[in-house]
This record gives C-alpha cells, sequence and structure tokens, in this order.
C-alpha cells in the first residue's frame, strides 16, 4: 500500500509502499477513502508532540470500508463504512475509564501518534472505537467530522450554557462548530489573525453575527469562549472579553505557554479549562447531531502524495475549513 510516514520529527513525511496490515482478533482492516488532516498532525509532525511511534503513518480523521474483521469483532462487518477517530485505545481499567472519562485516561493510544493513521491506503483500528458514518455525509465531507467535529463537540459542551459564545482562531473545528451553536440558537463571534479578512467574510457566511481581530473585544461581553488556536496568549484575550462568571475553554492539544497574568482577569469567578481528546459518548452524540444541522465541512482536497503540501498550507493559514487527503479515486 502507499503510505505518507514521519520517520524523524522536523522533517517532511517520506512516500513509501509497506505491507497491508493484519487486523488483530478484535481490530478491523479499513480501505482508507480520505483522510482529514488536522493541526495535531502537523505538531507531531513538527515534533512539538514527543511520543510518536516511529516510524509513523500520520492521520487521525480516517473515513473508508471495513475490508476485513478479527475473529472477535461483532459490530462492523466487510462493506461497511466506518469513521477512525483520534482515541484508538483506553485501558477500561483505570480510575478514569470507570467514572465514564476515558478521554483521561492514564494508557490511552492515539491514531496517527501512537497507533499507525491513516495517511495510507489500508489502516487497522480497534473495533470498539470505530463509528459509523451517516450516509448523508460523503467520505470527504465526513473525515473532518472525526476531529475537528467530536473534539470541536466537547469543547462546545465545555463552554455550557453559553448564549454568546466567542470562538479564537477559526479552522476546521471552529467553522464546523459555527454551524452546530447556531442551530442550537447561540450567537456567535469570531476572533482571526488581526486582517484576515477572508476568514471573517467566511464566519459570517457561516453564521457568526460579529468577526474581527483577536486583539478587538467584541461588541458585547461573551458568556464563554473557545480557543482554537494553538496560541497560549489567546487565553488572556478571551478572559478579557468573557463576562463575570465566563468560561474559556482552551480546546487544543497543543498550545505555548499562556503568559503571567494579573488575577483580575481571572476574579469574577471566571474559569479557564482544557478539553483533553474525547470519549466515545462524545462521537455517537456528535455524529447523530451532525446531519440534523446539516453540518457541511468547506473541505480543501489534497491527494495523498500531496501530504506535506496539505500541512504547509495549513501551518501557513492558506486554507478556509478544513483539510482532506483523498486516498482513493
Ligand atoms: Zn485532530
Ligand atoms: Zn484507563
Amino acid at each position: 500500500m502507499r503510505a505518507m510516514v514521519l520517520e524523524k520529527p522536523g522533517t517532511p513525511l517520506k512516500r513509501v509502499t509497506l505491507a497491508i496490515p493484519e487486523p488483530t482478533s478484535t481490530q478491523i482492516l479499513v480501505q482508507v477513502e480520505a483522510c482529514g488532516v488536522c493541526r495535531t498532525d502537523l505538531h507531531i509532525r513538527d515534533g512539538e508532540l514527543t511520543q510518536p511511534h516511529l516510524p509513523l503513518i500520520l492521520g487521525h480523521q480516517i473515513v473508508g470500508i471495513v475490508t476485513k474483521v478479527g475473529s472477535e469483532v461483532k459490530n462492523f462487518k466487510a462493506g461497511d463504512r466506518i469513521g477512525v477517530p483520534w482515541v484508538g485505545g483506553c485501558c477500561n481499567a483505570c480510575e478514569y475509564c470507570l467514572s465514564g472519562r476515558e478521554n483521561l485516561c492514564d494508557h490511552g493510544s492515539f491514531t496517527g501518534y501512537q497507533l499507525q493513521g491513516g495517511f495510507a491506503e489500508y489502516a487497522v483500528a480497534n473495533e470498539s472505537f470505530c463509528f459509523s458514518i451517516p450516509v448523508e455525509f460523503s467520505s470527504l465531507q465526513a473525515a473532518p467530522l472525526l476531529c475537528g467535529g467530536l473534539i470541536g463537540y466537547r469543547a462546545l459542551r465545555m463552554s455550557g450554557e453559553a448564549k454568546k459564545l466567542g470562538f479564537y482562531g477559526f479552522g476546521s473545528s471552529a467553522h464546523l462548530m459555527t454551524q452546530l451553536a447556531v442551530y442550537q440558537g447561540k450567537s456567535v463571534y469570531v476572533f482571526t489573525r488581526s486582517g484576515d479578512e477572508k476568514t471573517q467574510a467566511f464566519a459570517k457566511q457561516l453564521g457568526a453575527i460579529w468577526a474581527g481581530s483577536s486583539d478587538e473585544l467584541p461588541p458585547v461581553q461573551l458568556d464563554a469562549a473557545i480557543i482554537f488556536a494553538p496560541v497560549g496568549s489567546l487565553a488572556l484575550a478571551a478572559l478579557k472579553a468573557v463576562a463575570k462568571g465566563g468560561r474559556v475553554v482552551c480546546a487544543g492539544i497543543h498550545m505555548s505557554d499562556i503568559p503571567s497574568f494579573p488575577y483580575s482577569l481571572l476574579y469574577g469567578e471566571r474559569m479557564i479549562c482544557s478539553v483533553t481528546n474525547l470519549t466515545r459518548q462524545d462521537g455517537k452524540e456528535f455524529l447523530e447531531l451532525a446531519p440534523k444541522v446539516p453540518i457541511h465541512s468547506q473541505i480543501n482536497v489534497y491527494p495523498l502524495e500531496k501530504a506535506n503540501q496539505a500541512l504547509d498550507d495549513l501551518k501557513q493559514g492558506k486554507v478556509n475549513g478544513s483539510v482532506v487527503l483523498r486516498i482513493k479515486e
């Protein structure tokens, strides 16, 4: 099979030919049709996330067709279309797993990080971490839902009952969550890099009622804000923008340092928290909700061999919406 492999963090992915993997008794083999490209892939390639299993096939937003199942697999059969998300395994035994917080498992493993991912023609995945993909979505459309959607949904839930909601950074996850938040009757305020009028116009087109630069204050005080960009200083901008009792949710897996700040920014029972991974329950709920909205992923499609280009374009902010590799023609 064709695959794009990371051999050494900080270097480009290499195009290689590998044997098609064999599923274990509890795994399924998937012929990958599409795989989303996420900022986390970028952080892994560039060495900012430091525990990859090398050599590594990146990619944790896999959509494809099951071609083979292990002897103990119960829920999927050959021919089913499934999605594989970031969380690929947990211990089912630690305090977190036993209390419905498998996203915090002490022994979790992650697709395209410790487990081989989807920048390849085939991938294996543990059946209990795979989802059926709603028929309403093409495989290319569905791929960004598996991380931008699922982890975005967890972040949106953590923002609580907020009616006036700020999004800092407007990439794959924020463009999907704007559609869901508007569907839920919330008002969305979007903050982008200074002067990025193209992204601001895109945000308004998707239903944001205001879009401006992250160094600006919104026209009203917000109930909550979600930080999608991996920039720690945005936490301070967001604390300034939320009203008393407001919550600031950091949605990224990697973020630069948050600068020190005066206590007065936090005072007034403002809260700051992070989102870590996702649970299978998040996935189930979100994939049921997505076709009802319906959420439409704005996708920028690249062939598998152009994975490095896709990552670079994402890094440089050249694309609006989501980036997806088309793996099966
Ligand atoms: Zn991701
Ligand atoms: Zn566990």
